[in-house]
């Protein structure tokens, strides 16, 4: 339901936390974080308030400069922990605002080959999808990009990818997405709200696009996998 990306130069479990919850307006049923921890990628997720993310984190903080959050509001899965995002398989982990109509399609396929599920979600096709397509030897834009064109329905998705640790993939189709630039730090939010608290720049991705932020810019591509330029604009800070 929400999203919000973080590629910093400074803590990010807060800034996360924030960014949710100025997303709650939205909805929601379940919240999670993910971030990059030595290498390796961690997450934290909890059924019901953010107030029960925060109780997990205050047990077991996240230390990633890098890292991912949602608030989810389920469409595919009860809203359990297990089902919350972010969700993860080998090497991906991602959060997803929308629905993934050939998810059950897909899920056959994935399991034919061996992968097995932990959720009830149809976004989890989308990691499993995704580290397929990587673990095949495909470079991280290229992965999300077959990945995405096997995908039906409507998403907005931020991806963080071990071994890749200043990277954060984004893509959307019939869900919102924008990218923030900072300085030395960069964003993905499902609305400006979502990185109104980072900065006032922004550009909207358009329909199809897809997208790799890193420390200092955004990669911007659309669905025929042409690299675009969108406009970035300065939106009050409000927003
Ligand atoms: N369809 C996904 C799920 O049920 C995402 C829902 C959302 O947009 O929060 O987990």
């Amino acid at each position: 339901c929400g999203i919000i990306g973080i590629v910093g130069t400074a803590p990010v479990q807060d800034r996360l936390l924030e960014s949710l919850k100025r997303l709650e307006y939205r909805g929601y049923d379940s919240a999670g974080i993910a971030g990059v921890v030595g290498g390796k990628i961690e997450r934290r997720r909890a059924k019901g308030k953010i107030r029960a993310l925060e109780d997990v984190l205050a047990a077991q903080p996240l230390k990633a400069m890098v890292g991912i959050g949602h608030t989810r509001w389920a469409t595919h899965g009860a809203p359990t922990e297990a089902n919350a995002h972010p969700h993860q398989a080998g090497k991906v982990t991602l959060v997803h605002n929308g629905i993934i109509e050939n998810f059950a399609e897909l899920r056959r396929e994935l399991e034919a080959k061996g992968r097995s599920f932990e959720s009830q979600t149809d976004t989890e096709v989308i990691a499993h999808l995704l580290d397929t397509n990587l673990a095949a030897g495909l470079e991280p834009l290229a992965a999300l990009k077959a990945t995405l064109d096997r995908l039906h329905g409507a998403y907005a998705i931020a991806v963080l990818i071990e071994g890749h640790e200043d990277l954060i993939l984004g893509a959307r189709r019939g869900s919102p997405l924008v990218v923030g630039y900072g300085s030395g730090e960069m964003f993905l939010g499902s609305d400006a709200l979502a990185v109104g608290p980072f900065t006032t720049r922004i550009a909207y991705l358009e329909e199809g696009d897809y997208v790799a932020i890193d420390h200092n810019s955004a990669s911007i591509f659309n669905e025929l996998g042409q690299a675009v330029i969108r406009e970035m604009r300065v939106v009050s800070p409000s927003a």
